[in-house]
């Protein structure tokens, strides 16, 4: 494998489930949702790693926890191979400015008060980088490279004067700012028209092979994590599936979970007989996750008692291509 620059390992995160008055009477015992419950993978430098599935499947807490921005409750991460989780603060503010996120609503994430220069200017101010002049040079220099051109035209403005676009590239813009190595992308392009989540998405791969970032994709759609990634990790109910080089997942799915997400998305081949594999059911709570495999509950291939029973190891079946199922392991 190429040389890493991040790495989750074990990492979980738990959180406390809030309980009324009554109920904290009748029962002692605190409950957590298991947003995150035990995953390990690595990103290569220069790498679009996606991570896929459901909502409630743990892919935005992961996110978070890479970055720090939330305490995981056990395991670790490393950036450049130092472990980040257990950095003090000040050597972790250095860090912080190589790593970014990019939010999944630019309506939300961009502040209607302040003007676009100021916002794609703040991270620089907040660090005490530059000069005034430095900083206006690095403002129009960065609008340019997510092509917002010419910058003149949009330094002004303010977001509710820009298309969803415009604005998911100001949000680009803001992370792309600080010169990172490692970015977020949470769902970039889902509260975008699907007229323009293509060119956001070029935009985004272009940055990334240009300025020499690793990006964390974040999605729920695998038909465009397909056209995003070098490679994906499914992830369900806190756990990660299965975890392959796109082509792999796409072309030859291992977990049933997989399979079923796989064969949804549009193919551009008339001659392909993929049939559709319904999975029933919604996706459990978090809290009280299916004991043994979590997908017991909903998969088409469930094989009775192992299944219900223990849960299946991560394990790497073929080069490079893990996957957490008892299929492949049942003696
Ligand atoms: Fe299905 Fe069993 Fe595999 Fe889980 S371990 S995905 S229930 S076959």
């Amino acid at each position: 494998m190429k040389e890493i620059l991040a790495e989750a390992v074990d990492l979980k995160k738990w959180f406390p489930v809030k309980r009324g008055f009554f109920s904290t009477i009748f029962s002692k015992k605190q409950m957590f949702v298991r947003a995150v419950d035990g995953i390990s993978f690595k990103i290569a430098k220069r790498e679009v790693f996606g991570l896929a599935g459901e909502s409630g499947s743990g892919k935005t807490t992961t996110g978070r926890l890479m970055l720090k921005l939330i305490e995981p409750t056990a395991g670790d991460v490393y950036f450049e191979g130092k472990k980040i989780t257990t950095l003090p603060e000040k050597d972790l503010k250095e860090m912080r400015r190589t790593m970014q996120i990019i939010f999944q609503d630019p309506y939300e994430s961009l502040n209607p008060r302040m003007t676009i220069s100021d916002i794609v200017e703040e991270p620089l101010s907040v660090l005490g980088i530059g000069s005034r002049e430095e900083k206006e040079e690095k403002v129009s220099k960065t609008l340019e490279d997510v092509e917002l051109m010419p910058a003149e035209e949009f330094l002004f403005r303010f977001p509710h004067e820009l298309s969803g676009g415009q604005r998911q590239r100001v949000a680009v813009a803001r992370a792309l700012i600080l010169d990172p190595k490692f970015i977020v992308a949470d769902e970039p392009v889902s509260m975008l028209d699907v007229s323009i989540r293509a060119e956001v998405l070029k935009l985004m791969l272009d940055l990334v092979k240009n300025f020499n970032i690793s990006l964390l994709y974040i999605t729920h759609d695998l038909a465009l994590a397909r056209h995003m990634c070098d490679r994906l990790a499914i992830m369900y109910l806190g756990k990660i599936m299965e975890m392959a080089p796109t082509e792999k997942i796409v072309y030859e799915p291992l977990h049933p979970y997989t399979n079923a997400l796989i064969s949804v998305v549009p193919i551009p081949d008339p001659s392909s007989e993929r049939t559709e594999v319904v999975i029933k059911g919604e996706i459990p709570s978090p809290i009280n996750p299916p004991s043994g495999c979590r997908f017991h509950t909903r998969c088409p291939e469930y094989l009775g008692d192992i299944c219900r029973t223990k849960e299946p190891a991560i394990i790497e079946l073929k080069k490079e291509h893990y996957v957490a199922c008892h299929k492949y392991t049942k003696k």
